[in-house]
């Protein structure tokens, strides 16, 4: 494990459970064993329709059900409406990575996160997404904060995961884990960007379900 302490952490407001959205395992592998040695309440949604194709997404959840399972939380396995996810990237196909088609991504996985949370009793929600070091982090917590806003006494938590060596932790436990590595953002136009940009450098394109942290080319 990485030579920086965690943190001893706490909910905002004095809260006593927390909806973590999820985005996949290597990304929640280090808040979710944050949150446990913080001893925090918490329960596992994962809702990601902008994943693609459907053989990506199964193996980034079921990646992620199997760490739930091993750490005992509990998971939500919201759906996988597609529909709706490729209705509001309309227009936005061209868009670059950390632009408004990714604003309209977190808004979409935000907002029915903090439905859910509303509809069961949390009073906080998060995400592991920002964990990333990829990720805008201001546009999530924007997003974040914007989903929670229409829900009284509802909290959008923006902690940053990356700090106290969150962020080595998280490429630690995926190593120690196996965890599968996703080679792109998610959606069929980060896939396509992403191979756009390989081939530009003669590089193999993107392969689904192949490469593993710990195997010797990650
Ligand atoms: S690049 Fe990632 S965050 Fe942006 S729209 Fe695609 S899947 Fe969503």
């Amino acid at each position: 494990m990485s030579g920086t302490e965690r943190p001893q952490l706490s909910l905002p407001n004095g809260a006593n459970k927390l909806l973590l959205h999820s985005c996949c395992a290597p990304c929640s592998g280090e808040v979710m064993e944050a949150l446990h040695a913080s001893g925090i309440d918490y329960t596992i949604f994962f809702y990601n329709p902008n994943i693609h194709p459907q053989k990506e997404y199964l193996l980034r959840k079921e990646e992620n059900i199997r760490f739930a399972e091993k750490h005992g939380v509990p998971f939500v396995d919201a759906d996988y409406d597609t529909d709706n996810w490729f209705e509001r990237a309309k227009g936005m196909e061209w868009e670059p990575e950390r632009g408004v088609r990714c604003t309209m991504c977190f808004d979409m996985r935000f907002e029915r996160t903090a439905l859910y949370a509303w509809e069961h009793g949390f009073p906080v929600i998060s995400s592991s997404l920002g964990i990333s070091r990829w990720k805008n982090m201001q546009q999530i917590n924007d997003c974040g904060e914007r989903a929670a806003a229409p829900y009284q006494g509802m909290t959008y938590w923006d902690y940053n995961w990356r700090k106290k060596g969150g962020s080595a932790r998280m490429i630690e436990i995926s190593k120690r884990e196996r965890f599968y590595q996703q080679e792109y953002c998610g959606c069929v136009y980060s896939l396509r960007d992403s191979n756009l940009h390989r081939k530009s450098q003669g590089r193999p394109l993107i392969r689904l379900g192949v490469v593993y942290y710990g195997d010797e080319e990650s």
